[in-house]
């Protein structure tokens, strides 16, 4: 049996520009790295990406080692879009990333020119695609030359197994100086994918955000919702169907220290007090200065894709519920 788009898809959906290139990315976008491994049913995944896609999102990212097993993301997003997705490929935005480990060995992890386009060409094989919209470099390897790793995503995207690039986990001062080594070999560097969300400030104080603004990249935020804190979901206990009790594999109870509890807490009263959910009211934060393109959200089940894109109603703050918010999270 097919799929057919709802007709309406693309009526609510916000396009932001990344920085100043030409590629428009939904402000939500759908990750893979949790909930299409071997851990969910294919049912279900199917379920998450109509329901997706049926609401304007068009980005969907994934990375090499997204699983479990690692690979396995790839593989069922491959399996998705080749059986659902043919008719609309021009439609979708597919990423993927190298750079943590992947194989055992010295060619399997880091940097290198080797592992790059070796890495790349195995996630299309599992993808059954012949080109990615977005390649990553997934975090800084300090032992390899940045003209190395940069070099090798010039030549991906020579070979056309790219369209466009992207630094992950980049600081600023870093990631200025991947961009200017790319610039010069016009290489269309269009995007930086980094943790953000109301707890997390890290790219406020390294010079990602900054830099980002000040050189016109893009900027999709990754853990928007704090792998699920900055939700309602752990404000009465550890729900049996969420991620801390099912899939402890990054998120685990030690996170909800009473002092955590009580921020989210009071997080969620300004949200209530916004007329928002606590999901809602953290990604329409990130969103409300104009420098992030999309937040990168997960989601376990089809109703969390729809609630999160309800953020973009009210992304505007006042100076007041910002200050609060800041004082609250930044304890
Ligand atoms: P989020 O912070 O968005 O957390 C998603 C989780 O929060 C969901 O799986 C769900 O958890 C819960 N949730 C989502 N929406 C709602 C809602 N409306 N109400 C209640 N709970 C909700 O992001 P992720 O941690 O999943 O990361 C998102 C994406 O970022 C990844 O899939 C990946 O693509 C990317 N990423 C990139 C990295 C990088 O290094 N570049 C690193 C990590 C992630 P539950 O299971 O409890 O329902």
């Amino acid at each position: 049996i097919g799929y057919t788009p709802a007709d309406d898809r693309y009526d609510t959906m916000t396009y932001n520009r990344a920085g100043r290139s030409g590629l428009k990315l939904p402000a939500v976008s759908l990750g893979f790295w949790h909930n299409f491994g071997d851990l969910t049913p294919f049912d279900h995944m199917k379920k998450l990406v109509f329901t997706a896609f049926d609401h304007g999102i068009t980005h969907f990212d994934l990375a090499n080692n997204y699983g479990p097993e690692p690979g396995q993301a790839e593989k069922n997003c491959g399996l998705l879009i080749n059986k659902y997705f043919k008719a609309h490929r021009d439609e979708l935005i597919i990423s993927t990333k190298a750079g943590y480990e992947m194989w055992t060995g010295p060619y399997g992890d880091g940097g290198s020119r080797k592992y790059l386009i070796s890495s790349l060409d195995q996630s299309l094989e599992r993808l059954g695609l012949d080109y990615v919209d977005i390649f990553y470099h997934h975090r800084p390897d300090p032992e390899t030359p940045l003209e190395e790793t940069m070099g090798a995503l010039a030549q991906i995207v020579a070979s056309g197994k790219a369209l466009y690039v992207g630094l992950s986990n980049y600081d600023g001062p870093t990631m200025e100086k991947a961009a200017a080594i790319l610039d010069e070999l016009h290489v269309p560097f269009v995007i930086n994918q980094n943790k953000y969300n109301i707890l997390d400030r890290r790219i406020e104080k390294n010079g990602l955000k900054d830099t980002a603004k000040r050189l016109g990249k893009g900027l999709i935020t990754f853990c928007p919702l704090a792998q699920g804190l900055l939700t309602n979901r752990y404000l009465n206990g550890i729900p049996a169907d969420s991620r801390i009790a099912l899939d402890p594999r990054f998120l685990n109870d030690s996170a909800l220290t009473p002092e955590r509890l009580q921020q989210i807490r009071e997080l969620n009263d300004i949200a209530i007090a916004r007329g928002q959910t606590l999901a809602e009211m953290s990604l329409a934060w990130l969103l409300h200065d104009g420098v992030v393109t999309s937040v990168l959200a997960g989601a376990s089940k089809p109703q969390q894709i729809i609630d999160n894109i309800g953020a973009l109603k009210n992304t505007t703050f006042s100076a007041e519920e910002l200050a609060k918010i800041d004082e609250i999270s930044q304890r």
